[in-house]
């Protein structure tokens, strides 16, 4: 199955492109490519009653075929004669000379397409074409009479240079292959769990979702296919699981103890899931398996001091903690907050991200930070002279290596891949205990995706606002209300407030001709409008992935010291920011940003007690658009919004799902929990008996591919 398709097809060049395009190299790439769509045949008829311009769909052996070239434009035509006893017809193939050959010998076959007429007659031109058995042997899934309409035309995605049709072809030749025992299908599945769950063996799951004969054997074989899936994650999983809590972490032995000064520094009361979280993470500590643990709380709900009385619980007991965040604007904001909730408490705190290394407190001001040279920052951490590294990816760069980490903190998960993460926990300190892991997101996951994307993590939710927190009152507002947003927002910028105006890019692209891009708002010009036109009275800021990073500080202090009114940014302040003072969001072009990444953005305006607002414009007249943007209006949270995007337009929009690289079938399958659970329950029961799926190659080798290939993406 692993053979290359060449091996049994006449590549050219050209197909071999075509097919790397679409991810095929070997017959099971093409045995998993799944077919997009059907359509039912037209009714099937005798030959004899087939009457010019309907689509019909006949059965009959072919009697005789030949190539030529056409004189004139010089086509390559196929001509073939099909009878089926009743009466005879041509079938005239276009551009596909092979065709003549292929037909040859009396077989067989199923045609259907639209019957023409010229002047000898009727015709049909390049009709869709089945083989009448491809699988003769094995016929299990047998035609129901009642089922009008007879069998199902599969279509499948197309690329420059392979069409639907000629998918269909190869993989009639790879049939006859596995048919005359050339190729032998292994199916991965262990017979007792197909059995269990009564999926449908290899053959004829592939059999069902090529050539199918009706839809609901299309659905039993998706079902399979989901399964499989689904169970192998699982296994890679559960399997990383098993092995990384079979390493020794580092134990505390009261880190409960710490907690009490911690809380006293706190300008807050932590609320009860933070203190349920707490709790449960300091239970993980205690032990001696390293604790990998997901805290999953909607935007606002104050991860942050979660994952800071965890690190002053390690500080306490003389080891280092790491914490990467996914921007360098959110870093530097976590890297200010713990100086503060810190201070007094003789922390040295390291900042790294890939333009900057910092370090608190200075030698010469102890209430401040102060500059220093990547070499010297590295060489600190390496002999544990930082307590705490806070960083952007730049965190996980070979150089960087700890004495004696005990805790890798990763916020916003969802920013990093699978190794990134793992990097964290494996390579980055020098003796043999591995640190506890500690990820936390405010990506609303549906609990099917999390049960299996992170599978190998205990979930905790953080599912409580910090006191006092009112919902947002999200509008949409249509354009003529423009104007009376803006007198809003100003009133409340003149009664203390602040507001983020988001714009989904830059500048103004110069010149295009691409009308998606005419009105598209850019930060530029927005900025430049609410300065000199709406807002001249107050101070307004800009904000965007091109400025340096000092740049950005200044503008992320001067917002968060209130010395702005108004910050116009791109999507960067969308994860982690925290200017509570921020009570108003205007969202431009909303249609451009996904709905998991809207409600991130209004999330920036939910830290304060003040009623927050969130104000969408959209350029789209788009109905669906529309009704899309309005479930944000009607979602009371996060999780509510993941449900009912995985519900109405499979999991794709939810942030990072993309790069797991699920397949569609597979993500029709998260929204059955049942499903996913029989699979993560099969997947442990296996593992548990053999880890290393010595009874298993099949499985062994799936997962080693899966492995290398799209699960771990980076
Ligand atoms: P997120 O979970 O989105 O990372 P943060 O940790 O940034 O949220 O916290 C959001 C805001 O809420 C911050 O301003 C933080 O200081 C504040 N906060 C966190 N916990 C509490 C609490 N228990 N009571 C009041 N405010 C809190
Ligand atoms: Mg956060």
């Amino acid at each position: 199955m692993h053979a290359p398709l060449s091996n049994y097809l006449n590549l050219t060049p050209h197909h071999e492109k075509a097919l790397r395009y679409l991810g095929i190299q070997t017959v099971r790439d093409l045995l998993y490519f799944f077919p997009i769509r059907y359509k039912a045949f037209g009714e099937e008829k005798l030959i004899a009653d087939l009457a010019e311009g309907e689509e019909a769909t006949i059965q009959g052996r072919v009697i005789s075929a030949k190539a030529e070239k056409t004189w004139k434009k010089k086509i390559n035509i196929a001509t073939t004669v099909v009878s089926d006893g009743s009466a005879s017809i041509r079938i005239v193939w276009f551009n596909q000379p092979y065709m003549a050959h292929i037909l040859s010998g009396n077989a067989a076959h199923i045609f259907s397409g639209k019957i023409q007429r010229d002047k000898k007659g009727l015709y049909i031109a390049n009709p869709r074409l089945e083989n009448k058995t491809p699988f003769s042997k094995e016929k299990e899934i047998v035609i129901d009479k009642a089922d009008k309409g007879g069998a199902l035309i599969p279509f499948y995605s197309e690329t420059k240079g392979i069409t639907s049709r000629w998918i269909s072809f190869a993989l009639q030749k790879i049939w006859n292959a596995i048919k005359h025992g050339h190729i032998t299908l292994h199916d991965p599945i262990p017979e007792d769990i197909r059995t269990r769950y009564r999926l449908p063996d290899l053959s004829r799951a592939l059999l069902a979702i090529h050539m199918p004969q009706k839809h609901a054997h299309i659905e039993t074989a998706r079902k399979r296919f989901a399964f499989e899936e689904i169970f192998f994650i699982q296994l890679i999983r559960q399997k990383d699981r098993i092995v990384r809590t079979s390493f020794p972490s580092f134990l505390f032995e009261k880190p409960d103890s710490t907690l009490p000064s911690f809380l006293e520094a706190l300008p807050y009361e932590l609320t009860g899931a933070q203190k349920r979280a707490v709790d449960i993470i300091f239970a993980d500590l205690k032990k001696t398996s390293p604790m990998a643990r997901l805290l999953e709380g909607d935007v606002g709900s104050g991860k942050t001091a979660v994952a800071s009385a965890a690190i002053n619980a390690v500080f306490a007991a003389g080891k280092q903690s790491a914490f990467m965040a996914p921007t360098e604007v959110v870093a530097r904001q976590h890297y200010q907050e713990l100086q503060k909730l810190f201070a007094g408490k003789r922390i040295r705190i390291g900042l790294i991200t890939s333009s900057e290394s910092r370090k608190f407190p200075s030698k010469i001001r102890k209430d401040q930070d102060t500059h220093i040279s990547r070499n010297q920052l590295l060489k600190w951490i390496s002999t544990g002279e930082i307590d705490v590294l806070i960083g952007t990816h730049a965190l996980i760069q070979d150089k960087v290596k700890f004495k004696h980490l005990a805790l890798a903190v990763v916020d916003e998960q969802h920013r990093f891949g699978i190794r990134q993460r793992a990097n964290l926990v494996t390579d980055k300190t020098t003796n043999s205990p591995i640190p506890h892991l500690l990820s936390m997101t405010a990506t609303p996951i549906p609990r099917t995706l999390a049960l299996t994307m992170y599978g190998d993590l205990d979930l905790t939710l953080l599912d409580e606002m910090p006191p006092g927190r009112k919902q947002i009152k999200t509008h949409i507002v249509p354009p003529e209300k423009r104007d009376d947003a803006y007198e809003f927002m100003r009133k409340e910028i003149n009664a203390g407030r602040q507001a983020y105006v988001v714009c989904p890019r830059i500048e103004e692209e110069a010149k295009t001709d691409n009308p998606l891009f005419l009105d598209m708002k850019s930060v530029k010009v927005e900025y430049k409008k609410l300065k000199k036109g709406v807002f001249p009275e107050f101070e307004i800021g800009m904000l965007h992935g091109r400025m340096l990073p000092k740049e950005k500080e200044k503008v992320m202090n001067d917002f968060r010291d209130g010395n702005t009114r108004v910050l116009v940014a791109t999507s960067v302040i969308e994860v982690g920011v925290n200017v509570p003072n921020a009570t108003m969001i205007m969202i431009e072009g909303a249609e451009r940003f996904g709905l998991a990444q809207l409600h991130q953005l209004r999330g920036r305006v939910l830290r304060s007690t003040h009623q927050p607002y969130c104000f969408i414009f959209t350029d789209s007249n788009s109905q669906k658009t529309r009704e899309r943007l309005h479930t944000l209006v009607t979602a009371k949270n996060g999780f509510e919004l993941a449900e009912y995007d995985l519900a109405f337009r499979g999991a794709g929009e939810l942030a990072g799902i993309k790069q797991w690289g699920i397949s569609d079938v597979a993500m029709e399958a998260l929204k059955n929990i049942k499903m996913v659970e029989a699979a993560r329950i099969e997947a442990q029961t296996l593992l548990k008996e053999d880890l290393e799926l010595k009874k298993y190659p099949l499985l062994q080798e799936r997962i080693e591919k899966l492995n290398q290939t799209t699960i771990h993406f980076e």
